[in-house]
């Protein structure tokens, strides 16, 4: 089985929906990307039927507040639940060098002492390094440095149980040196800011964000064969599948899938 579960599909500023972050269900490992920004990832986790104690891998892309800030909630539940016994084995935290001290320093801040001491012992942050490769939910992955501007920020290509190749690029649009990861890919998992037709009203460049109809152009371009789309303004959930679709449908030719929090894709 090859799962992704949508556990939140908004930007950094949304109230209806919760910030992106989700879930890789492979060799019946749970591999959670990104926390949205607070202890609402419970609620999501909840909501997807997925135990705190199933995960045990977690990547975060970098140190912005909608992916980071669960991220000490995240701790906080896997702490308690290994000082109580009821969790099996270690959780390993991978984010890139600059993130390690950043996590760390927050839980120190607001986490109890008797849970940052599991840290290094149970609770491992594996930093990653531009190219690096590694072994995640049983699968090879590629963590690559997406040349953000804004904050340093890796995404990662991996290869699925099936053969299948995946490429996640974080919250901002694939840069010219990172087509490589995305090439041929049969899954890109990309940010869409808003309409191409209403970016006068979201003005996404300036934040470094793209639109479905530039997320579908790169990926047609790259010759990918599925794109998701996420990371969206909020204005108009109740249409934002059908319009993101349709809008992308002009210019990819592939499946386009617009999740809606909680939506599960099969890969
Ligand atoms: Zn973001």
């Amino acid at each position: 089985m090859q799962k992704l579960i949508v556990l939140g599909t908004g930007n950094a500023m949304v109230s209806k929906c919760y910030n992106t972050c989700f879930v890789l269900r492979l060799n019946s490992m749970d591999f959670l990307t990104d926390c949205g920004g607070g202890n609402g990832i419970f609620k999501q986790l909840d909501a997807a039927d997925i135990k705190r104690t199933s995960i045990h891998e977690m990547f975060i892309t970098h140190e912005h507040c909608d992916h980071i800030l669960g991220a000490v909630w995240m701790l906080r539940a896997i702490a308690t639940a290994m000082l109580a016994d009821k969790y099996d084995g270690n959780f390993t935290v991978y984010c890139h060098d600059g993130l390690v001290e950043k996590i760390r320093a927050m839980c120190n801040f607001t986490l109890q002492k008797k849970m940052t001491a599991l840290f290094d012992k149970r609770i491992i942050f594996k930093a990653v390094a531009d190219g690096e490769t590694l072994k995640i939910a049983g699968c090879k992955t590629t963590f690559f440095d997406i040349g953000s501007t804004k904050a340093r920020q890796f995404g990662y290509k991996m290869e699925l149980p099936d053969g299948k190749t995946l490429a996640f690029m974080g919250d901002e649009p694939v840069a010219p040196h990172c087509e490589k990861y995305v090439q041929n890919a049969h899954w890109l998992l990309c940010e869409a800011f808003c309409l191409y037709a209403q970016a006068d009203k979201f003005k996404p460049c300036e934040k470094h964000h793209s639109t479905a109809k530039d997320a579908a152009e790169l990926a047609e371009r790259l010759n990918v064969q599925n794109i998701v789309l996420w990371h969206t303004e909020e204005s108009d959930l109740a249409n934002r599948k059908k319009n993101y679709t349709a809008e992308a449908k002009n210019y990819f030719s592939g499946g386009i899938f617009v999740p809606d929090d909680l939506d599960e894709i099969n890969l």
